[in-house]
């Protein structure tokens, strides 16, 4: 079964048209990067997957579920962990308490595991989030949508503003999850961080 398909997607911004029949599929277990230069709609391509934009017309499945106009939290609610730009983690709390923030949902991940995973956050769990540096928060944001076990994560630009041997770092992350049989999509300008 595809994790994901998206078909005809066409969205806006009010008037603004920005995605003109965008298509795409994730098969279980694969990593998926969509390219594409700045302003090209690649995070308009993950908001009208999760629901925050949804599309006007087209479809999208996950899972073989229509959920073209799910609300977000029903589409993360499926298993889907969503990873935005910027990294939005609660700058107040510490690292544990920010991975205590996501509705449970039952799975392999669990907090113990999740630093095994990342010994760099395990390290640094009773700082707060303002302490950490750039790559430390990335790995935290990725670390708190694993906690919600999802099947399918969505990340928009991880790579951005961190350091070449960081980008490394996160990647493997990346890797060791669709190893565990999770489902990617990735978005990136950063061709040479995709590909490497
Ligand atoms: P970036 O690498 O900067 O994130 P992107 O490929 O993800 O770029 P989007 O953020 O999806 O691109 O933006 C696509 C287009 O939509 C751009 O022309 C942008 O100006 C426009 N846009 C984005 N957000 C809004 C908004 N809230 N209202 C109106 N236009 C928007």
């Amino acid at each position: 079964m595809n994790a994901l398909e998206a078909e005809g997607l066409n969205t806006y911004y009010g008037k603004s048209h920005i995605l003109h029949g965008v298509g795409l599929t994730v098969r279980e277990g694969e990593i998926v990067t969509l390219l594409g230069r700045n302003g090209a709609g690649k995070t308009t391509t993950l908001r009208s997957l999760v629901g925050l934009t949804p599309a006007r017309q087209g479809t999208v499945r996950i899972f073989g579920a229509v959920t073209t106009h799910w609300p977000p939290y029903r589409v993360a609610a499926s298993g889907v962990g969503f990873v935005p730009e910027g990294r939005r983690i609660f700058a107040n709390l510490t690292v544990e308490e920010n991975l205590m923030v996501p509705r449970e949902r039952p799975g392999p991940w669990t907090i113990p595991r999740i630093y095994e995973l990342f010994p760099g956050l395990a390290a640094r769990k009773a700082n707060k989030g303002r302490q950490l540096s750039g790559g430390e928060q990335e790995m935290l944001a990725i670390a708190r949508a694993l906690m919600l076990n999802p099947k399918l994560l969505l990340l928009d630009e991880p790579s951005l503003g961190l350091a070449p041997l960081i980008v490394q770092d996160v990647f493997k992350v990346v890797v060791a999850m669709r190893d565990e049989g999770m489902s990617v999509l990735l978005v990136e300008q950063n061709v040479r961080a995709a590909v490497d």
